[in-house]
């Protein structure tokens, strides 16, 4: 399909100081938790960006001294010359498909964790650091400053020889630069501290030091947070963050614009829209002539086009979005923008960074296997002549759909029954709840492809049973019946059933997806799943007028949601809309009218009347199928059948990002000899 004109304007370069974009699609820095530690991984991961159509491709921070060690999160290094070398891989790999490489140098300073160099952090005027426990940082002295200077020098001048276009001076996300930028860190009397002038100085000699350094070989960029929503306490955008820019507007190559902390500027979908940054990243565009990248989530061409019309920034910046489709701008330059394969903002990319694990994605199941499981983002191989056909995939779930999709493009036929009229399963379910319509992505983008590939038929409304499967002839079954909430009060912290299910005024998350709400007053939702689904459902009963007492045995709401950068939010809202909230209370009984529960330290009780009592808790796989079929199998009544594989949460439940995961899986082993090692992926960090 030829291009959209309408999206022309996306693929116009961009001149960034002495080098050229070749589109206006930016892959802003991000973490993978790869690069030092499974280097190949990174590599390749990076080069598909590239190869995917991101006109510049980003590092993520890469820490410039041994005194900002961030371990044991993975980050890249640029502190001596032997860090050169797989730096210089990753340009390269960039370069090959006429991108730029850009590369984020940072300084965290008080948040920089040391743990592996185990130098004192440092920070403007010392006090106690946000991570490091339990640790002061050591206020800066000028000959600090001096070195600071000099190691963010030495560094560029390392990025220039590894062949980056672009070099950071990363004062973002509340790192050293911003430290002594905003007042609530920078308590100092020298010319350093006081006025915004003093505390700008250090971003100032920076910027002009790695100029210098560069020398006119690499473009050097700002990365700055321009608010911290904290209001007069701190930057503020209207405010200070103004003024920061409107002084150095014209000093940097490029602006790089965010808020901060992180959980401001990777807001999940739940607490924010698609280019929700606009009005930070426009004051930015206001006040200077060089180009400006901007983040928000960006996944539709048409509000792209239109930030740039609107002048609200020049290059399209994406994190999350190039994470869920590395090969976005290629869809668009190649009119396919239907093929995009959208982030649903759910944050399980930022949850694995702050596991410190390697990066996961929700929507994109090829993510951090490039290299180590040989899986692409947009290519699989055909199926080997022989593996054996029409493939059964039993439930449209999450799971079920990726499956099908995957085996579909590996070129076999392949029947998708699913139970329910609508395709999605869990996904489709819990678009329904407070801001999650975006988990609808999920089925889209599978049911859209699904729909171009002739030979998947979709059967809907179609509840299988052993009797039906054996009538359809399949080769290979994979059973994707998905799980259900159990009604007992099993979860995290119970690891026995607590109640009985048949018991009175009872739900699980299963009732309300299914549209039914308690129509008792008072409700009391216990949750010990600990994830998102009690905090959302306790949201959706008080939005519909329910007097909402919230119990959970963990030390705060929805505790999980601290991966996702999601928790003080969550939180907050449910105080907002008045749910009662008793943290640290494990459920003992419920005889439908009264909830007792104890305090997980002295067992002190806690009576609670209530009129519903939801339970949120472990879920039981869906197995009897997966079971009935394997016993048909075993008792010579399914003659055809090759193989039948449970996945997704039918395997066992887990989070949609592990059910597409599973799916994905599937499909590519089918037929395919097992990795000889009994590893299943090229290991690296051996
Ligand atoms: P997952 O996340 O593993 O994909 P879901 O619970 O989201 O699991 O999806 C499971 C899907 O399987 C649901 O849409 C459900 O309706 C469907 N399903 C369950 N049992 C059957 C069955 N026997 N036949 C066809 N579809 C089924
Ligand atoms: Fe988007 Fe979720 Fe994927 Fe992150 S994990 S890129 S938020 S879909």
């Amino acid at each position: 399909m030829p291009r959209n004109p309408r999206y022309d304007i996306l693929f116009e370069p961009v001149r960034i100081g002495p080098v050229t974009a070749p589109n206006r699609f930016y892959q802003v820095p991000h973490c993978s938790g790869l690069p030092v530690r499974f280097q190949e991984s990174w590599v390749r991961m990076r080069e598909l960006k590239a190869e995917g159509g991101w006109g510049v491709v980003n590092t993520e921070y890469c820490t410039i001294h041994p005194s900002s060690d961030d371990s044991p999160w993975v980050l890249a290094t640029l502190w001596d010359d032997r860090d050169v070398p797989l730096l210089a891989r990753m340009a390269e790999r960039v370069h090959a498909h006429g991108s730029l490489a850009g590369v984020e140098l940072w300084h965290g300073g008080m948040e920089a964790r040391n743990m592996v160099s185990r130098e004192v952090p440092l920070s403007p005027s010392g006090g106690p650091t946000h991570h490091v426990w339990p640790q002061h940082s050591r206020a800066m002295d000028k000959a600090d400053i001096k070195a600071m200077v000099g190691w963010q020098a030495a560094a560029a001048r390392r990025a220039v020889r590894a062949g980056y276009d672009i070099v950071y001076c990363y004062a973002g996300h509340r790192y050293l630069p911003f430290q002594f930028i905003s007042r609530r860190f920078n308590r100092r009397s020298d010319e350093y501290g006081g006025s915004l002038a003093n505390r700008v100085r250090l971003l100032r000699e920076m910027i002009e030091a790695t100029k210098e350094a560069v020398g006119g070989r690499a473009a050097v960029a700002v990365r700055l947070a321009v608010d911290e929503l904290v209001g007069p306490d701190g930057v503020a955008a209207g405010d200070e963050g103004r003024e920061i820019v409107a002084m150095l507007a014209e000093l940097p190559d490029l602006w790089d614009v965010n808020i901060s902390y992180v959980e401001n500027d990777s807001m999940s979908a739940r607490f924010s829209e698609e280019g929700f940054q606009e009005r930070y990243v426009a004051m930015v565009k206001g006040l200077t002539t060089k180009p400006v990248v901007g983040v928000g989530r960006f996944t539709s061409p048409d509000v792209m086009v239109s930030q740039v019309k609107r002048g609200v920034l020049d290059l399209i910046g994406a994190a999350r979005p190039s994470i869920a489709d590395p090969f976005l701008p290629l869809k668009i330059r190649e009119g396919r923008e239907d093929e995009i394969r959208e982030c649903i903002g759910c944050n399980i990319c930022r949850a694995h960074y702050n596991l410190s694990t390697p990066i996961r994605c929700t929507q994109n199941p090829t993510m951090g296997e490039e290299h180590r499981r040989g899986w692409h983002p947009e290519r699989v191989a055909p199926a080997r002549a022989g593996t054996g056909e029409p493939v059964l995939v039993i439930g449209g779930g999450p799971a079920g759909l990726e499956c099908a999709m995957t085996l579909g493009r590996r070129g076999l036929r392949v029947l998708l029954a699913e139970a329910r009229r609508e395709l999605g399963g869990r996904a489709t379910l819990e678009s329904r709840l407070p801001g999650l319509s975006t988990w609808a992505r999920v089925r889209d983008y599978r049911e859209g492809q699904i729909g171009r590939l002739a030979n998947v038929e979709v059967f809907r409304e179609s509840r299988l049973a052993v009797g039906d499967v054996a009538e359809l002839g399949a080769r290979h079954i994979m059973v994707a019946t998905g799980a259900r909430w159990r009604r007992d009060g099993t979860g995290y912290n119970a690891i026995h059933p607590v109640i009985d299910p048949a018991t009175a005024n009872l739900s699980t998350p299963d009732d309300i997806l299914a549209g039914r709400l308690p129509e008792a007053h008072d409700v009391t939702l216990y949750d010990d799943d600990q994830f998102y689904m009690g905090g959302v459902i306790a949201e959706l009963l008080a939005s519909a007028g329910r007097a909402v007492t919230f119990v959970t045995p963990a030390l705060e709401v929805s505790p999980w949601t601290q991966l996702t950068d999601e928790q003080m939010r969550v939180q907050r809202r449910l105080l907002a809309l008045g749910v009662r909230i008793h943290t640290g209370h494990g459920l003992a009984s419920y005889d439908g009218a009264t909830v007792r529960v104890a305090d997980i330290y002295a067992g002190r009780p806690l009576e609670i009347a209530t009129g519903h009592l939801v339970l949120v808790g472990a879920r039981e796989p869906e197995t009897a199928l997966a079971r009935d079929l394997l016993a048909a199998q075993a008792a010579g009544l399914l003659p055809d059948v090759g193989s039948i594989r449970a996945i997704g949460d039918c395997e066992a439940p887990g989070a949609i990002y592990s059910a597409v995961f599973s799916g994905h899986r599937a499909a590519r082993e089918l037929g395919e000899e097992p990795d000889p090692h009994g590893i299943g992926f090229q290991r690296e960090d051996v």
